[in-house]
């Protein structure tokens, strides 16, 4: 049995076709970015949605829709496979009838990088790599860490220092190396990094520069599908910070819809802050390309405050455009409300996440998105990793009592009055 359709790289600059086997990032020519094809046609004579039924529950689950060649290479934590919970709250306040969240802050780390990571870091074993780099807001170095470490690799992350101190712990626990990274725009890091695979050879596991992470984030599209009956939804909201996810996701409903296990793709909604929002401006504007905007310091939601896409948001945007899609922006006081509408649908979320269900509630009120359609909101991550901004988002209660069954009476005359 075949364990990967991928077939090559191709380079979204200069279409030159690239070899899977080689340890490289972006294309040596021009810089591009590089995209994995696979073998579609011989996938859909081959495969059936019904021989994956059984399978292991994790992304893995979906393993010849990734690069990777040889199962010995896997790291995995039981990452993916997360569930698609249907709206109890927020929908009936939105008017919504088939609302669902698809909750990946219960991954192994508690954040959806454990898809990519889980991939990328499988695929760079395979190479033979044994050292790797990355820059996070937290999530995406504490994801990289678990897993470098149990692929036997060194792992050392520049954590923006943006990032609260118990996300760069949680990074140090993994058994990452870690330095605070300082800068006044994404664009210096990008920079950076860039200059790194150039000069020094180094194997960047950035999103987008690392050309197979996003691949994993293609399992949204198998995961919600299979549950929902194979059929996609009609509207899937993602907040952007690289926009990996959203982009993974869209070419794994483009690859479904390909082999004909699908009869229709979503419209893919971007979400970023109001404070930043690059792609979001470019949009309104109708560019192909975002460039630089706005102060990631003026957000709560850390995790998607990137001012400066990779390069220019190209593919985000594209995902957006070709799904017939929209970008919303939304302020912090938004982003709080709908971390407490989460807090009633069982679900805890950082504000990055939960800014995917303040956008939905503005699309709604903009008329974007209609009562009977299916609509999912991705939680890409824990809201136990921001602690503070909980604390920020709900009123402390001035309610006490000392234990005595008097004043346990007096206590509930006052909450359930
Ligand atoms: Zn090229």
């Amino acid at each position: 049995m075949t364990w990967s359709y991928a077939t090559h790289y191709t380079c979204d600059g200069c279409s030159k076709v690239y070899e899977l086997n080689v340890p490289i990032n972006t294309c040596p020519d021009c810089g591009g970015l590089l995209e994995t094809h696979y073998d579609l046609d011989t996938m859909k004579q081959e495969l059936s949605p019904r021989q994956f039924a059984g399978r292991t529950t994790s992304m893995w689950r979906w393993h010849e829709f990734y690069p990777l060649r040889d199962e010995a290479h896997m790291v995995s934590l039981g990452e993916g496979g997360t569930p698609l919970i249907p709206s109890v709250y927020a929908g009936k306040k939105l008017g919504l009838s088939r609302l669902y969240f698809k909750n990946d802050a219960l991954m192994p780390t508690g954040s959806f990088k454990d898809r990519g990571f889980s991939l990328a870091i499988s695929f760079a074993k395979e190479l033979g790599l044994t050292r790797g780099l990355t820059y996070s807001s937290g999530n995406a170095g504490a994801s990289f860490a678990a897993y470098s470490r149990r692929a036997g690799f060194e792992p050392t992350v520049l954590v923006e220092y943006l990032a609260n101190p118990l996300k760069k712990a949680i990074i140090s626990l993994y058994g990452a190396k870690t330095a605070t990274l300082y800068f006044d725009s994404m664009t210096e890091i990008t920079d950076m990094l860039e200059q790194a695979v150039k000069r020094l050879g180094l194997y960047q596991f950035v999103n987008f520069i690392n050309p197979v992470r996003h691949e994993a984030m293609k399992a949204y599209a198998y995961e919600i599908s299979e549950t929902l009956g194979w059929k996609a939804p009609d509207v899937m909201v993602h907040p952007i910070g690289t926009g990996g996810g959203i982009w993974g996701a869209w070419k794994g409903f483009c690859e479904l819809a390909q082999l004909g296990w699908i009869d229709a793709v979503p419209r893919m909604v971007g979400v970023q802050p109001e404070a930043t929002g690059p792609i979001v401006r470019a949009f309104n504007q109708g560019l192909k390309q975002a460039e630089r905007h706005g102060d990631a310091t003026k957000t709560i939601a850390q995790s998607i405050a990137a001012d400066a896409p990779i390069q220019g948001g190209e593919r985000v945007l594209r995902a957006i455009y070709d799904s017939r899609g929209f970008a919303e922006a939304v302020p912090d006081e938004a982003i709080m409300q709908a971390m407490q509408w989460l807090g009633c649908e069982g679900i805890c979320a950082e504000p990055a996440s939960a800014a995917s269900l303040a956008a939905l509630k503005q699309a709604v009120e903009r008329g974007l998105v209609r009562s009977d359609e299916t609509v999912v909101c991705v939680i890409t991550g824990s809201g136990l990793k921001q602690p503070y901004a909980i604390e920020k988002s709900v009123p402390d209660s001035p309610l006490q009592l000392h234990a005595s069954y008097e004043e346990l009476e007096k206590l509930l005359g006052k909450v359930w009055q």
